[in-house]
């Protein structure tokens, strides 16, 4: 018998919804809008999309998904998140808000909007460090949109990717947790995408790559 698609939430307080609920929806994913906490029952996985840290930082709270989101994915819950949603992942954030919360769950600091004016919005390139992304397969098209800076990373985070040859860290795992500092969701190369799939069938017992 054919296995049931894994149920993957999306974040949908602010920011590109549309665009990674299409690129789930790709590698096999049922999606479902989280807007409120009653949303997060019965879903395998969630990504956090690009938008405004500190916009997004209040709407969790206000929307009481903040508290439930951070227990969920301290208990395994695998979380995805692109720009933005990585911030709110990362351990320390700097320049943000002052009441600016994240749930530190990537051993990592951000910059928010670390590139700088000269490097505001651009297209580059993630280079995978090893087979994790596919090195082999070559760099992945990257947009970076007003992106977070990766300074630092320690503990249990990996590097899965840099952008360039030797440059700052662009994609970072652990365990569970999955970021980006750029918006996959917005090129056709799906290895992110589906890198996050494994994880969420991984944690839910599922067989690999069941479409
Ligand atoms: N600069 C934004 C922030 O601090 C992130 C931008 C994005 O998600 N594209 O939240």
């Amino acid at each position: 018998m054919e296995e049931p698609a894994a149920i993957v939430g999306v974040l949908a307080l602010q920011g590109d919804v549309l665009e990674h609920e299409a690129a789930l929806r790709e590698v096999g994913a049922v999606v479902r809008r989280v807007r409120r906490p009653s949303d997060l029952a019965g879903i395998e996985g969630l990504v956090l999309p690009g938008g405004e840290s500190t916009t997004l930082s209040k709407l969790l709270d206000s929307s009481g998904l903040f508290a439930p989101i951070a227990e969920a994915v301290a208990e395994g819950l695998p979380a995805f998140g692109t720009c933005a949603g990585l911030i709110l992942l990362a351990a320390k954030v700097e320049d943000g808000r002052p009441d600016q919360r994240s749930f530190a769950a990537l051993d990592c600091t951000v910059r928010r909007n670390g590139y700088g004016p000269q490097r505001f919005s651009f297209e580059g390139v993630a280079e995978p460090v090893d087979a994790v992304l596919g090195v082999e397969t070559g760099p992945l098209p990257a947009v970076f949109i007003r992106a977070p800076l990766v300074t630092e990373v320690w503990g249990d985070a990996e590097v899965l990717a840099r952008e360039g040859v030797g440059g700052a860290p662009v994609v970072l795992r652990q365990r569970h947790v999955l970021g980006a500092t750029f918006h996959p969701e917005l090129t056709s190369d799906r290895r992110v995408h589906r890198l996050f799939m494994d994880t969420v069938r991984a944690a839910a017992g599922r067989s690999p790559r069941a479409r």
